[in-house]
């Protein structure tokens, strides 16, 4: 039986159809379509999940509209500072890549850790010194440079916010100046700030794969720029196995949403485990972990496969970029609730 499958999203968060124009959205359907279409040709020729996640992510770290890759968002010192991560489910391994810069790919970085290191997480100037030894391709700093994630950087110092890239109109309530904290997150909220609000559309998002190939195999990878004006080196869940990203033999899950508050409830890992200790279906312990997530105030959005090739991709934000292909060959893209 084929159970080749492939999910794969864009960010989730503050998506409103009134924020956005006819022109974008095809933009941003055609960036999740091709996406989908380079990991499902690998799925179809026969590939691993292993390839099929890489290739999509690659491709959507070079959509610009993605804060991922090219269209990484800023940190509060003007620099992109991308997180990335890989999980192989048939053989359990992992690499991950934090706070790195100019790496033009870095979902390509994360797998040659997995690949060629016996570490599973590279940060910072460390993993810059290992790209250069592996020869990964860079790109200057102008390559990154887009304006509406400038824009956005001005904004939220001038909110004085740490701002996730999903906000919306109103802002993000679960992020904000850095007067009062809530628990383990790394800022309180100023929602009511008219300057916090984002006006441009353009805004989303961490990008991610799932897939399950011919022979059953999983494997899930994930990407981002992280959230605007953040600083101190903070590192989110993409970087984090079992937070935003993880595989093994019962599914493959990649998150995308506020960080912090995936790595406090452990999200993707938590899907395996409602599967493996509960015996729950892929869908419910998705639900399930969604829910959590609700409980602690986090927002956000994951996409799953399992074994058999079942997709799942629930969120509790207004919108979430995502899409799928399954047997069959159909593809589905959607963006709002
Ligand atoms: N999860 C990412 C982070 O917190 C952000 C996102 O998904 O947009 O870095």
């Amino acid at each position: 039986m084929n159970r080749s499958a492939i999910a794969i999203h864009g960010g989730a968060g503050t998506i409103l159809r009134t924020q956005m124009t006819p022109v974008l959205e095809k933009e941003y359907r055609g960036g999740l379509e091709t996406a989908l279409r380079i990991g499902w040709n690998i799925l179809e020729k026969g590939g691993s999940s292993l390839d099929a996640v890489e290739a999509a992510v690659v491709s959507l770290e070079d959509f610009p509209l993605f804060n991922a890759g090219r269209g990484s968002v800023f940190t509060h010192d003007g620099e992109q500072e991308m997180d990335a991560s890989i999980m192989d489910g048939r053989r359990l391994k992992a690499g991950c890549v934090a706070f790195v810069k100019n790496i033009k790919n870095p979902v390509h970085l994360a797998r040659l850790v997995m690949e060629r290191t016996e570490h599973v997480l590279l940060a910072g100037d460390g993993a810059n010194q290992f790209a250069e030894q592996h020869h990964v391709e860079t790109a200057p700093d102008e390559y990154f440079f887009t304006e509406h994630r400038w824009l956005q950087l001005q904004e939220a110092i001038a909110a004085g916010r740490v701002q996730l890239d999903h906000a919306g109109e109103d802002g993000d309530k679960r992020t904000g100046g850095e007067e009062e904290s809530e628990p383990g997150s790394i800022a309180s909220a100023s929602s009511d700030n008219p300057k916090s609000k984002i006006q441009n559309p353009k805004s989303l998002g961490t990008v991610g794969a799932v897939a399950c190939d011919q022979s059953g195999s999983l494997a899930a990878a994930t990407s981002t720029g992280g959230m605007t004006n953040k600083k101190f080196g903070r590192v989110g869940d993409t970087a984090i196995i079992g937070a935003g990203t993880y595989a093994d033999d019962t599914c493959a899950v990649s998150c995308t949403g506020h960080g912090e508050y995936f790595m406090l409830a452990s999200t993707a890992h938590d899907v395996a485990a409602r599967i493996k200790y509960k015996g729950l279906s892929l869908e419910d312990a998705a639900r399930g972990a969604i829910e959590r997530l609700t409980q602690i105030n986090g927002e956000g959005g994951l996409i799953a496969v399992d074994s058999f090739g079942n997709v799942t991709l629930p969120f509790n934000s207004d919108g979430m970029y995502r899409g799928t292909i399954q047997q069959g060959g159909q593809i589905i893209v959607s963006i709002y609730r």
